[in-house]
């Protein structure tokens, strides 16, 4: 089937009117951005953030119009804030060298200076669902209408070409090399760059250098957030990582069993030492969710993370379930989040992502703009 065009959407956008504004919400530009991708499609719609509330109509039209097409998969419209000026007080990047105290002043890295925020997901150990967990907040963070990049730091492991069925290489813009876009996220991965098949043999150097060309030599573009896949672990590359990557916080994804916590806590632990704060614990694999019936079955020690995170004062974000299709739309490159945003486990991404953003935008004196959502 034919891909849906961007002309096609807009015309289904057409027929749904602003009453208040008495026009059509493409005449009135309120299209604040619009993807297609395989047959999902997200639209962002620019709302005064006093009329929000009233807005909502408006945003539930936009996905029925938008639904009705042929060959849609997918539709998401979100309600986005009116967005300011670029924030000139977003916070400066400063070189990773130079960190001795009485040396030159560091370096300003102008490449990062246009990120508002910079997030790790990080865990105690592998196999936990780290990037599962780091796509898909990403990717909720997009549909609140939030301009947002996903830097797969896991040169061990990259597994954002997978996760997002990406197989082209970055091009070059100018001197840096740009971002590869998919529905609406802004990746990099060194995955991109070496053959899923090439045995990747890092030393310490090489993993940093790697690291710092991802951050510092990609054109990220103004970003509200750039999301960073940690690689699992609490040794010496991961707490180097943690160092030298300008991290507003961080949040640690874990499992219930209880190893995975005592891996959890070092991970908690190590953000700790290099004066991180941690955002939070989310929980992943919860409970399980039954293919067949949707009953519910909690076959690990499902609530260890909240208790833990309780014992250890730090917040709680949520809890992700087992379940089949977050694994299923992972392995074919569309995560739930976009494939299926209407169920509850994209909800449950994207209350969590909510309260991350929450988080980071009240971390500095002059935060971007609200998003509102619903
Ligand atoms: P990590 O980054 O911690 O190594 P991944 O995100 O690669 O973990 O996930 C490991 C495997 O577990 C993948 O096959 C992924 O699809 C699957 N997975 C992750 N989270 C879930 C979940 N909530 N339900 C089902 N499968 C999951």
């Amino acid at each position: 089937m034919a891909q849906v065009t961007e002309d096609q959407v807009l015309t289904a956008l057409r027929t749904v009117t602003d009453s208040e504004r008495g026009a059509d919400i493409v005449s009135l530009g309120m299209i604040a951005g619009l993807t297609i991708q395989d047959g999902a499609v997200t639209v962002a719609i620019e709302v005064d953030p006093r009329r929000a509330a009233q807005a909502e109509p408006i945003r539930h039209a936009a996905e029925s119009a938008v639904k009705r097409l042929d060959g849609i998969e997918a539709v998401t419209a979100v309600l986005t804030a009116h967005r300011p000026p670029p924030n000139r007080n977003a916070p400066q990047v400063h070189d990773h060298g130079g960190h001795g105290h009485g040396g030159p002043p560091p370096r300003v890295r102008p490449s990062l200076s246009g990120i508002h925020a910079v997030v790790a997901v990080a865990s105690g150990k592998g196999g936990v669902g780290k990037s599962t967990t780091a796509i898909n907040l990403a990717l909720a963070l997009v549909g609140q209408g939030l301009r947002v990049g996903l830097l797969d730091a896991d040169v061990y492991g990259p597994s954002l070409p997978r996760l997002l069925g990406i197989t082209e290489k970055p091009q070059a813009d100018g001197e840096r090399l740009a971002p590869i876009m998919r529905y609406g996220l802004a990746t990099m991965s060194i995955g991109f760059l070496v053959a899923e098949d090439t045995p990747m043999i890092w030393r310490g150097p090489m993993v940093q250098s790697a690291l710092q060309q991802m951050l510092f030599d990609v054109a990220w573009g103004p970003l509200d957030v750039l999301v960073v896949d940690m690689p699992p672990g609490t040794g010496d590359a991961q707490l180097t990582m943690a160092q030298q990557v300008p991290l507003a916080g961080a949040v640690i994804v874990s499992t219930p069993q209880d190893l995975a916590l005592l891996d959890a806590r070092k991970g908690l632990n190590m953000f700790r030492r290099v004066d991180v704060p941690v955002l939070g614990i989310i929980e992943n694999m919860s409970y399980f969710t039954c293919p067949h019936c949707g009953g519910r079955s909690d076959i690990f020690n499902h609530g260890g993370a909240r208790r833990e995170a309780e014992r250890l004062g730090v917040d709680f974000l949520g809890e992700i379930p087992l379940d089949m299709a977050i694994r299923e739309t992972s392995d074919q490159g569309c995560p739930i989040v976009v494939s299926a945003p209407e169920s509850e486990h994209a909800r449950a991404f994207r209350t969590i992502a909510a309260a991350i953003w929450q988080r980071v935008a009240t971390q500095t004196a002059n935060p971007p703009p609200r998003i509102v959502v619903d």
